[in-house]
């Protein structure tokens, strides 16, 4: 959702404010190694969840620290203290940070359980994910009052997950595209592939930013448990989630600044073009229950960058989320007849391509758009 409405900014700006300066705000980076203090969290033959991923935190904010002093990064602990689970959430949302990123390790009674993953927040194959949720949210029950605080959230009771069902995540696409970026390094680096995943954490649905939980290994295999203790293992993480760092605040910078100064030097015609579709997308934001038209391209079950061949040149590509699959499309349109119009002069590039209405960034029927103009 944040990626479109980021979008139609840029879109506006670009188009009608040539000299429009990106945002100067440092990129803020939250680090939140789990557990800490009373709480070891998982618990190995020889090792604590609680100082491997101290370890592996501090490492990660020690690589940010020396090749990216643009970053801003903030640590929700960076000793063996106990932190409430409401405390890291606060700390994130209080920093307006663009990324969170609590590190785990997981802990199971049976010893060849392996492999990493990465979570998001969300209920998808809830019955699977959610005993791995209970675990790392169980974490309140060490927590003094923890039935005010939580608003009678019991961590380890099913019911209590329902609130779950309802959630709308407006960084879920944010937060998939970085955890993606996360999970292919562990893969590259031979890890067992545990996946994207999505699971209803607390400390990920209180964050308003992406927010990833990582599951480094598993304490409890006795060879995992090794390599997280070893520094070869511990390093090579690190780099896993460095490099996913750095390559998607990129990704943000550049699509929040670099494009202003790429179109501008774009030719004049281009963006008189331009003028006409942004004055109507600017219509559209004035009315914010107005529909949006855009012509969607393909989808793909990977993430594929604005510029990628696949898109066979044209500008203006955004996407959306149904299921596991990212739908691409192309342009934004405040009539169905533009969009339309547009639809047949790429028809010979993309035959198959349609078009889809947003209302309120949620994709409704063309049924339903017609039936209030
Ligand atoms: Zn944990």
């Amino acid at each position: 959702m944040y990626f479109r409405l980021l979008f139609l900014a840029l879109f506006l700006a670009t188009s009608l404010h040539q000299n429009l300066s990106g945002a100067e705000k440092p990129f803020t980076v939250v680090i939140d190694p789990g557990h800490g203090g009373r709480d070891p969290g998982a618990v190995g033959a020889t090792a604590f969840e609680k100082n491997i991923v101290l370890s592996v935190a501090l490492k990660l904010g020690k690589l940010i620290e020396t090749n990216n002093k643009d970053i801003n990064l903030i640590y929700t602990r960076n000793t063996d203290v106990f932190v409430k689970l409401e405390e890291r959430s606060r700390i994130a949302n209080k920093a307006k940070a663009n990324l969170f990123i609590s590190i785990h390790t997981d802990g199971v009674p049976n010893k060849k359980v392996s492999g990493a993953s990465v979570f998001t927040l969300g209920q998808d194959k809830l019955s699977e994910n959610i005993e791995v949720a209970k675990r790392e949210n169980s974490v309140i029950l060490l927590e003094e009052n923890y039935e005010q605080r939580y608003e009678g959230f019991n961590p380890t009771s099913a019911e209590s997950y329902i609130m779950f069902e309802f959630l709308q995540d407006a960084h879920m696409d944010q937060s998939i595209a970085f955890a993606s970026l996360v999970q292919n390094g562990f893969v590259r680096k031979k890890r067992t592939d545990r996946g994207v995943r999505q699971a209803p954490y607390w400390v990920l649905w209180d964050t308003g930013m992406p927010s990833v939980l990582i599951e480094l290994g598993f304490i409890t295999n006795p060879d995992e448990e090794r390599y997280l203790k070893s520094e070869k293992g511990q390093d090579e993480l690190v780099r896993c989630i460095y490099d996913a760092v750095v390559e998607f605040k990129n990704d943000y910078q550049r699509k929040s600044m670099a494009k202003t100064s790429e179109e501008n030097s774009d030719t004049a015609g281009a963006i008189a073009q331009n003028t006409q579709e942004a004055r109507e997308v600017q219509d559209v934001q004035a009315v914010q229950d107005v529909p949006v038209y855009k012509i969607q391209l393909f989808a793909t079950s990977t993430l594929l960058d604005e510029n990628n061949s696949e898109f066979l040149g044209l500008k203006n590509i955004d996407y959306y989320r149904e299921k596991d699959l990212y739908k691409y499309t192309y342009g934004a349109f405040s009539t169905e007849k533009e969009a339309a119009a547009e639809r047949k002069k790429i028809a010979s590039l993309f035959p198959d391509a349609f078009i889809v209405v947003f209302k309120d960034n949620i994709r409704i029927s063309l049924e339903e758009a017609r039936s209030k103009p």
